[in-house]
């Protein structure tokens, strides 16, 4: 049985009341993990996902080593219990996929040849999914990878655009996802270099600038979210 709605947008606004170039309500809580080396947690309408990052440290088996630079793993997750239909616990293709491309987004970012000879781990547990979980994980990651620690050129934001009943809006649903034209999930650095881009379905040249114009925006609120959460957990610490 089919939950599609006649129309996702109506008068300009979304079902959940959103207008096209509005994000979902965010949270972002930093050092949530007392035995990571840096945490987050982050919210974003439905979606709700942890990441802890550990290292630098050693890396094991030793033949991983590069000589030069430190190695970035990234292990994108979703609970079994995150989606209606109980997922399958355990990697898949998706988690496979995600892993890699979230990786891609933020090693550019990290000063990789401060750590030769070590790793840092990325662990992203999705809670609870409504689309876009992807880019959650990135955000939360690059602020768990700030909180610990690791020297980076800045932090990387990320959010989906894509095209719903013809019109280009940002952060779909998970409904907007199913049934909308195009999902475009992006990451950015604070200087607008784009880490990510990917894409379901079709849009035009035209759409496509518009699309990369509104991801930019949305990136930009998440980032200054990703500043004060960071800021919030370091205020109050002395520096003597
Ligand atoms: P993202 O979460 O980054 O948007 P996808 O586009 O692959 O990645 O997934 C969109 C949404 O579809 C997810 O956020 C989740 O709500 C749902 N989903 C993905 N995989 C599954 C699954 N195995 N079972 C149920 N729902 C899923």
């Amino acid at each position: 049985m089919s939950d599609k709605p006649n129309k996702l947008i109506e008068k300009g606004k979304r079902l959940d009341g959103r207008k096209v170039d509005e994000l979902r309500p965010i949270k972002m809580e930093v050092g949530v993990l007392k035995r990571a080396d840096g945490s987050c947690y982050m919210e974003l309408g439905g979606n709700k996902a942890i990441a802890a990052v550990y290292g630098p440290r050693a890396v094991h088996p030793r033949h991983l080593q590069e000589a030069t630079q430190v190695i970035i793993r990234y292990r994108y997750d979703m609970a079994s219990f995150s989606v209606k239909e109980r997922k399958r616990p355990g990697p898949d293709r998706r988690s496979i996929e995600i892993s890699k491309v979230s990786r891609e987004a933020l090693a550019p970012v990290i000063l990789k040849e401060y750590f030769p000879r070590s790793v840092i781990d990325i662990f992203v547990e999705i809670l609870q999914a409504d689309a876009g979980t992807r880019t959650v994980g990135i955000n939360a990651s690059s602020v768990a990878l700030a909180d610990a620690g690791i020297p980076m050129r800045g932090i990387v934001s990320s959010c989906a655009v894509g095209k719903v009943d013809g019109e280009i809006v940002l952060d779909l649903t998970g409904q907007e996802d199913n049934y909308g034209e195009a999902d475009m999930p992006i990451a950015m650095t604070q200087d607008g270099k784009i880490t990510l881009l990917q894409m379901d379905g079709h849009l035009t040249k035209e759409e496509f600038a518009q699309a990369i114009e509104l991801a930019k925006k949305g990136c930009k609120q998440i980032y200054e979210v990703q500043r004060s959460a960071l800021i919030s957990k370091y205020e109050g610490v002395s520096n003597v």
